[in-house]
C-alpha cells in the first residue's frame, strides 16, 4: 500500500495549506490613501516620504534613508554615488535575483559572479576574496531568502582591499545583526518594497547609509540632481559635475503604505522567526532535507522565502520536480529558487559584459537550484496548526522517499 498521496495514498491535507494573505490591507490605510489622493500632494519629497525615510533609517540604526522607485535603481544609485563605472568590476553572488547584477551593468561596470556557501546560499567570503582583481571596485553581498550574508568577514576583506560594500537587503527588511540593522554595515544598504517583499508597497525601495556625502549624492542621483533641501522647482545648487542623475522618485502613496507596515514589522518578523524555528527544530533529524542557514541567522532574521534543500543521502537521487509534485499532492505548494543569475531566462548580457569567477558557481547550481524548493515568506505567517502540517508533509515525503524512485517526469 502506498503512503504518499502522489501514489494514491491519503493526503495530509486535502486543500493546499493556507499561508498568510499578502500583501496586508486595511480599511484604515485605505482611508488615509483616499485623503492623500484628495490632498493632491503625491510626490516630490513629501511629508510621508520624509517621515518614512527617517523612520526606516532609524529602525536599522542608519543615519540616512533615500527613498526611490524600486530596489534596482537603489543599487544603481549606490553604485553611481560610489563612482563605479566602465572598466570596473563588481562582485555579486551567483544566486540572487537578476537585478543585483543588472544594476552593475546599468552603470557600465562588469558583474562578476562568485559562488555561495552551501549552508546559507549567500556569497562565500573566501571565494569572494579569491575573485578580486585590480579592476574590482565593489561587492554586493545579498542576504538571500532566509539567511544572513557574512557581512563582517566580507566587510573586513573590503577594508583590507580597499573595496566598497553595498548590502542588497531586498530580502531582509527589518533584519538586526549583532545589535545593528542590516543595511547599516556596508557603505550603502539597498532595500526593495516591491509587491512580494516583506514590506510591500507594490513598488519602491530605499538606500540606507551612515555617510553624509553618499546620502547627498544618492539623493541627487534619484531626484534629477535636486538636493535634499531644495523646494520643488527651486534648486539652490546643482549636482557635482558628471554625476549621472535620473528620475528614480517614489510616490507619497507608497511611503504612506510603508509607514503603516513598518509599525507592524517587528511583530511580523517575530512571528516568522517563531515559525522558522519550529520548522528547523522539527526537521533537524530528518535525513534528506536541510533548511538554509543553520549557521548564520541574524538576531532578528528577516525572510523573503523559506528554502528546503533536499540533498541528503536518501533524497539526492530523486529529481527535485518529483519531490515538488509529491509535496503538492500532500497539500504543500513549493516553488523553485531563482537559479543562477547567468542561467536566468531574462539575463541577456553579452558574454564580454559579465564574468563568472574561476571555478564557476557549482553550489549556486546544485544546492542553490537543483536540490532546492522554497515557499514564499507568507508561509511563515501561517497559523501554528498549519506550520505543524507543513512540517508533517515534508517529513512524510522525506520518510517515504523510496516511493518516488520509479516516478518519471513528464
Ligand atoms: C526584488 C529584488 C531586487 C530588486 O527590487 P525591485 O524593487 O524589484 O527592483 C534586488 N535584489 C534582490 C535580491 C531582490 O529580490
Amino acid at each position: 500500500m502506498a503512503e504518499l498521496a502522489i501514489n494514491g495514498g491519503c493526503p495530509l491535507s486535502t486543500e493546499p495549506v493556507n499561508f498568510l494573505s499578502w500583501p496586508p490591507r486595511s480599511e484604515k490605510v485605505a482611508d488615509q490613501l483616499r485623503e492623500l489622493y484628495l490632498s493632491g500632494k503625491w510626490s516630490f519629497n513629501g511629508e510621508n516620504e520624509q517621515a518614512f525615510s527617517k523612520e526606516y533609517a532609524e529602525y536599522h540604526g542608519a543615519k540616512h534613508g533615500v527613498f526611490m522607485a524600486n530596489g534596482t535603481v537603489t543599487l544603481q544609485s549606490a553604485l553611481t554615488a560610489l563612482e563605479v563605472g566602465p572598466g570596473d568590476e563588481v562582485i555579486v553572488p551567483g544566486l540572487t535575483w537578476i537585478a543585483t547584477a543588472m544594476a552593475v551593468r546599468y552603470v557600465g561596470a562588469i558583474p562578476v559572479f562568485v559562488d555561495i556557501e552551501p549552508t546559507t546560499l549567500c556569497l562565500d567570503p573566501e571565494k569572494f576574496e579569491a575573485a578580486i582583481t585590480p579592476n574590482t571596485k565593489a561587492v554586493i553581498p545579498v542576504h538571500l531568502y532566509a539567511s544572513m550574508a557574512d557581512i563582517e568577514r566580507i566587510g573586513t576583506i573590503c577594508a583590507r582591499r580597499n573595496l566598497k560594500m553595498i548590502e542588497d537587503c531586498a530580502h531582509m527588511q527589518g533584519g538586526i545583526w549583532n545589535g545593528r540593522g542590516v543595511g547599516s554595515w556596508g557603505d550603502v544598504g539597498s532595500f526593495s518594497f516591491q509587491q512580494s517583499k516583506t514590506l510591500s508597497a507594490g513598488e519602491s525601495g530605499i538606500c540606507l547609509t551612515n555617510d553624509d556625502k553618499l546620502a547627498e549624492l544618492m539623493f541627487r542621483v534619484k531626484h534629477i540632481g535636486y538636493g535634499n533641501s531644495d523646494a520643488q522647482g527651486g534648486a539652490r545648487s546643482g549636482p557635482p559635475s558628471g554625476l549621472t542623475c535620473h528620475n528614480f522618485r517614489g510616490t507619497e502613496f507608497q511611503a504612506l503604505i510603508l509607514r503603516d507596515q513598518l509599525r507592524g514589522l517587528k511583530n511580523l518578523i517575530a512571528k516568522y522567526n517563531r515559525s522558522a524555528r519550529t520548522i528547523r527544530d522539527r526537521l533537524a533529524d530528518f535525513e534528506g532535507v536541510r533548511i538554509q542557514s543553520p549557521g548564520r541567522l541574524a538576531t532578528e532574521q528577516g525572510f523573503y522565502a523559506f528554502p528546503f534543500i533536499f540533498d541528503g543521502e536518501t533524497t539526492q537521487n530523486i529529481p527535485i520536480q518529483v519531490i515538488q509534485k509529491a509535496l503538492a499532492a500532500e497539500g504543500l505548494n513549493l516553488g523553485g529558487t531563482y537559479g543562477p543569475v547567468y542561467s536566468h531566462l531574462l539575463f541577456n548580457l553579452r558574454s564580454n559584459d559579465y564574468r563568472i569567477a574561476d571555478g564557476g558557481c557549482p553550489v549556486s547550481e546544485h544546492e542553490g537550484t537543483a536540490r532546492a524548493l522554497m515557499a514564499p515568506h507568507q508561509m511563515l505567517g501561517a497559523t501554528e496548526d498549519n506550520i505543524d502540517k507543513i512540517v508533517d508533509i515534508v517529513a512524510k515525503v522525506v520518510t517515504n522517499v523510496h516511493e518516488l524512485r520509479d516516478i518519471k517526469l513528464d
